[in-house]
């Protein structure tokens, strides 16, 4: 199995790419964990990228409420923006309609340009403030093709081309599944995590793909989910990727 050992030491800051899901999550507690001897605060640093999705106001608040859980060696969020409605108007990440159902493929939750857009702006970032790594939550079983090792690999090329210092980005969660990370996470904050593209009154809804997905974690892992669905149907018939 995989060393959870991430990055190259402790003295190195490093940036986290936050969604406020349960990997960026688990990503930015397994740095707390390793690093949290250090002295030094602010040393890992959540960054969460606005790109004007419509879950984003609950993403955000997670993605601050558990980077605050980790102690000082963790940094304020930053947050950029990024804005995609210009570029897609009509998709459902936008409008809120047609949004994928707790029975859609994974497939179905495509966002265009995602990690392309997301690690451009956090890369930039990085370089400009000398921090040298980027995590992301990542998994093996990402069926999209920016989540590839050809795309990760050809996006910190173009950090390396083109800017004054290299950006090297980390996927720790990879070698190991979701399951297997999830049983690891400990005290790390799981159920405050948020993962809904169709969020309630500021609920999870308990009903979209992404809904599917977090129930459907919590059912294999074993662990109990103490997550508030808006909508108290089971979406654990939805098949597995
Ligand atoms: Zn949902």
């Amino acid at each position: 199995m995989k060393s959870t050992a991430i990055g190259t030491g402790a003295e190195s800051p490093i940036a986290v790419l936050m969604s406020g899901g349960l990997d960026s999550t688990i990503v930015l507690g397994l740095l707390a964990r390793q690093r949290g001897k250090a002295t030094c605060r602010g040393a890992i640093q959540p960054i969460y990228v606005r790109c004007g999705l419509n879950w984003e106001a609950e993403e955000l608040s997670a993605v601050r409420e558990v980077s605050g859980t980790f102690g000082p060696i963790v940094a304020p969020v930053v947050v950029l923006e990024m804005q995609i409605r210009d570029l897609c108007p009509d998709h459902w990440s936008v409008t809120g309609r047609g949004v994928p159902s707790f029975s859609s493929p994974d497939e179905a939750v495509y966002l265009p340009g995602r990690n392309f857009l997301l690690l451009a702006k956090a890369g930039v970032w990085c370089q400009l403030h000398g921090v040298s790594e980027m995590a992301i939550g990542v998994l093996d079983t990402n069926p999209f093709g920016d989540a590839s090792d050809e795309f990760f690999e050809h996006v910190e090329g173009c950090l390396l081309a083109y800017g004054p210092e290299p950006v090297r980005i980390l996927r720790p969660l990879s070698g190991r599944t979701k399951r297997e990370w999830m049983l690891a996470a400990g005290d790390i904050p799981l159920a405050k995590t948020f993962s809904c593209i169709a969020p309630r009154k500021g609920l999870h809804c308990g009903a979209c793909n992404k809904c599917a997905e977090r129930r459907r974690a919590f059912r294999e892992a074993g662990l109990p989910d103490e997550t508030v669905y808006y909508s108290a149907s089971d979406p654990v018939t939805k098949p597995r990727s």
